[in-house]
């Protein structure tokens, strides 16, 4: 048995890692989009790494772009296998890529007009929707804990680990030329999320190809977020009588926020403010979260026995329509507004924080992390004033953080994820979807738990799991 990683070995995007057995069959654990690399997404992405025609299967940890959005370029480029997935990845996968096709559209359309302008070659999407629409005919869900055999020698089985609803690790296991097992983690989530279940543990293994996004790092305590949220909550929307911004991921982020004033109301603590939840992408992933009690963990599942709907109170409207979306923001009246992207770089947010941001009685509330050069980022670090769609905009709008929830493991949590196992009779982890100096760091710290061979496998290099 050979692995390759194609992506997701040097950087936290991108990620797939081609498995090939004895007899050439070939399978690809995700196989995902690279994002934000500058210059070099657009040719990180173009470049295959595999033959989509050699190719046997495809079995996909979860959802998420960065995990899933290439997989309609594999079936434009001749592959016409299955694709394996749990049933809450299929239901997002359906949503997400078709978003994904959208915005590379639409993208597309954008810049062609300027290279148009200039006389280049005009761009094409990497995939469109019909593309998308023809790829997901070959998705096929496979429930958790259930062994599903790809061939005679290989079979998998997906295992909960808590990072967003459908999402797994993938358990590998092989009989020729020696029996063995291999854990592919996927993204791990938290012990303590809002609503999903924690991760599980797994049978041991042999080789284990590790997440490390957050191998260096402790996420900050998740104490008291009803009280910061209600505090902000009043000083903004009660005192000021001004609008809270919260740019939240569609999925994931969205529905944690959501839910946390949902269990409020329930109790009696939430003031009298309409929410918002503005985004046509995060109305469409709270319908299939909400459909994925599979997924919830025992303080959700508990909590719907007495309000069976976790992501909706009578002060919580969703907004598809533009026309609604634009009325809110003309509105002067107090409102929490919850929209895409997290990062306030696109989507509805940009109007918003456009016509907000100037207010000193408004605010803005930061719940995901920002790469530096996002507006969230800027508005984080204080900047009094910001370019949005070309205009300069005064930022009197007070700025919040809530950095708490994280969909991510942090070190601690990795580290538990890892305990179900002998680390003397693991005999190679390898560490994957992680920035280097983090993999490194993380490396030592497993090395002293007593993993003797912990690798950082470089992508294009095939190596040997025997
Ligand atoms: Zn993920």
């Amino acid at each position: 048995m050979k692995f390759k990683s194609i992506g997701g070995s040097d950087s936290v995007t991108g990620s797939a890692h081609l498995v090939i057995d004895e007899d050439g069959f070939e399978c690809i654990l995700d196989y995902g989009m690279f994002q934000g690399l500058g210059n070099e997404t657009l040719s990180r992405n173009q470049h295959l790494g595999l033959n989509p025609h050699r190719l046997n299967a495809v079995v996909l940890s979860h959802a998420h772009i960065d995990h899933s959005g290439r997989i309609p370029l594999l079936f434009k480029n001749g592959y016409k296998g299955p694709v394996y997935c749990t049933p809450g990845t299929l239901d997002l996968c359906r949503i997400l890529l078709l978003d994904s096709a959208h915005i590379q559209e639409a993208d597309v359309r954008y810049v062609n007009k300027i290279r148009k302008r200039r006389g280049q070659d005009l761009l094409k999407p990497l995939y469109s929707v019909t593309d998308v629409e023809r790829s997901l005919k070959y998705f096929k869900s496979v429930p958790y804990n259930n062994w599903f055999s790809l061939n005679a020698n290989l079979k998998f089985k997906f295992i909960e680990n808590g990072h967003i609803t459908g999402s797994a690790a993938v358990e590998l296991q092989w009989q020729s030329p020696a029996p063995k097992r291999m854990l592919y983690t996927g993204d791990i989530g938290r012990y303590h999320d809002l609503l999903l279940k924690a991760p599980q543990p797994f049978n041991a293994v042999d080789f284990i190809l590790c997440e490390s996004t957050y191998g260096d790092r402790l996420h900050e305590p998740a104490s008291n977020m009803e009280a910061q949220l209600l505090k902000i909550v009043n000083d903004v929307c009660v005192t000021n009588k001004g609008k809270l911004f919260i740019p939240a991921f569609s999925l994931g982020r969205t529905q944690e926020i959501v839910f946390l004033m949902d269990r409020m109301k329930t109790k009696g603590l939430w003031p009298d403010v309409p929410v918002f939840v503005d985004s046509p992408l995060s109305s469409n992933a709270t319908e299939i979260v909400r459909r994925h009690h599979e997924c919830f963990n025992g303080s959700l599942t508990e909590y719907i026995q007495t309000d069976p709907d976790p992501f909706g109170f009578n002060q919580l409207h969703y907004i598809t329509e533009r026309a609604d979306s634009k009325a809110l923001s003309d509105s002067a009246a107090p409102a929490i507004i919850i929209s895409a992207s997290g990062m306030a770089d696109a989507g509805r947010i940009k109007h918003h924080l456009f016509k907000g941001l100037s207010a000193a009685i408004n605010g803005v509330l930061i719940v995901g992390y920002c790469s530096p050069s996002s507006l969230g980022a800027k508005l984080l670090n204080g900047a009094t004033q910001v370019k949005l769609f070309g205009e300069p905009v005064e930022v009197k709008a007070l700025v919040f953080s809530m950095m708490s929830l994280s969909a991510h493991a942090d070190a601690r949590e990795l580290i538990q994820y890892l305990s179900c196992q002998e680390a003397a009779t693991v005999k190679t982890l390898y560490l994957v979807h992680g920035e280097d100096t983090v993999k490194t760091s993380f490396k030592t710290r497993l090395q002293a738990l007593g993993y003797s061979d912990v690798q950082i496998p470089q992508p294009g290099v095939t190596y040997t799991l025997n």
